[in-house]
């Protein structure tokens, strides 16, 4: 007899939790004056737990002036820091619980290594024990595990950065401050440690807030990039939306480079175009309102194309083309190649000054006779 087990008719009760995404830090409002100079304007936004979030600006407009005032190493004139729900404005900086590696790294020139991290540790309540076992940790991790006897002048730039960071995490900071790290550093190290940086960030889990004026570090290393011009925030978005929906001029010129148009918006035509002196450009079917009557044009150098013109018959090039949509005859000006692509800069017959990025080593010479092209929905309208 198949009799029934006891417990087995009890249900299985699967409680789904809704994922909790911890808001991390919040600023609000923001400001600070030095004197009469408003340095930072009414500045908010937030950094979700375990995200990178740059902070992306020009030299001067007020990044590291921001990143102190979260850090507590100024005083804001106005405006809140709230880390982990917590009101920390008024706090020093020793009670709030960041990491920090400045552009100028501060490790301290007398101190070993090993010292420099420990330091830190200690400032934060670690004991002996549990500091030596955090610097030998950390310092594996920075890939630095021979160099804990070395004093920071016996080390190259990078190592020293990568011993600044070990400083800054060993003591787990809800949030790693970083002021522009990889200033000063050559081309392929700064890659190398961007990368390294970013593996880095994800396989902790740190949240972080990076500064940088430079907008390669932004694309490349984000989940969110905050940019800064003049002390106020331009615009918080995804590095894909800043790049290709730019909510004005100044995040349309500052990242990345595009060919640029403007004039005012025409509808007497079979589409809308700009019509920007001689030249008229067909926009994207869904970028027009009526109510702005002058516009500014960008298109990445991604979607322009640049070719040949075609010769004629009497021996002159062709022109015919350019009554196509957003097709216009030019001149080669310059053509640098940069190994994996290349970038090739025409001026227009209308005189504006068109730039591509193309294939490889194209078959373009300084004075060639070519017809520049881009589609219109590739047009970004401000
Ligand atoms: P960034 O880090 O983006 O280069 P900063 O925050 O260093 O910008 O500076 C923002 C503005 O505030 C600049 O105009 C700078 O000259 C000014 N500034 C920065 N620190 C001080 C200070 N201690 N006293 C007076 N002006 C300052
Ligand atoms: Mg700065």
């Amino acid at each position: 007899m198949v009799g029934a087990l006891p417990g087995s008719t009890a249900e299985l009760t699967i409680i789904i939790l809704p994922i909790q995404i911890l808001t991390m830090l919040e600023v609000n409002g923001l400001t600070k004056y030095y004197g009469d100079l408003c340095a930072v304007n009414d500045v908010g936004f937030r950094i979700d737990e375990g995200e990178f979030v740059t902070l992306l600006g020009p030299s001067g407009c007020g990044k590291t002036t921001l990143l102190h005032m979260i850090a507590g190493l100024r005083e804001p004139t106005e405006g809140e820091v709230t880390l982990r729900s917590e009101n920390v404005t008024n706090l020093p900086p020793e009670e709030r619980n960041i990491g920090m590696a400045f552009q100028s790294t501060a490790l301290f020139p007398h101190m070993t290594v090993r010292e420099n991290i420990a330091y830190g540790l200690r400032m934060h309540g670690y004991d002996e024990e549990e500091r030596h076992a955090r610097v030998q940790e950390f310092l594996e991790l920075v890939d630095l595990p021979n160099h804990d006897d070395h004093r920071p002048g016996e080390l190259s730039g990078g190592q020293q950065q990568r011993v600044s960071l070990a400083r800054a995490l060993a003591y787990e900071p809800d949030i790693l401050l970083l002021d522009e790290p990889l200033t000063g550093l050559d081309r392929v190290l700064r890659e190398e440690m961007r990368q390294w940086l970013m593996t880095l960030q994800r396989e902790l889990g740190v949240t972080s807030l990076y500064v940088t004026h430079d907008q390669e570090d932004a694309l490349s290393m984000s989940d969110k990039v905050v940019v800064l011009d003049d002390g106020e925030i331009q615009q918080v978005d995804h590095p894909q939306a800043i790049y290709e929906q730019p909510v004005n001029d100044f995040v349309a010129e500052f990242v990345g480079k595009s060919m640029q148009f403007s004039g005012p918006i025409r509808n007497d035509g079979p589409r809308p175009f700009v019509d920007a002196g001689d030249t008229c450009v067909v926009l994207p079917n869904d970028s027009v309102s009526s109510d702005r009557e002058e516009v500014s044009l960008y298109v990445r150098p991604e979607d322009v194309n640049i070719e040949a013109a075609q010769a004629t018959a009497d021996g002159g090039a062709t022109t015919v083309a350019a009554t196509e949509e957003n097709a216009f005859p030019g001149t080669i000006e310059k053509v640098s190649n940069l190994g994996n692509r290349a970038e090739v800069t025409a001026t227009l017959e209308s005189g504006e000054t068109a730039l591509a990025s193309t294939n490889r080593f194209p078959h373009l010479e300084v004075g060639d006779e070519v017809l520049v092209t881009f589609d219109s929905e590739s047009v970004i309208v401000l």
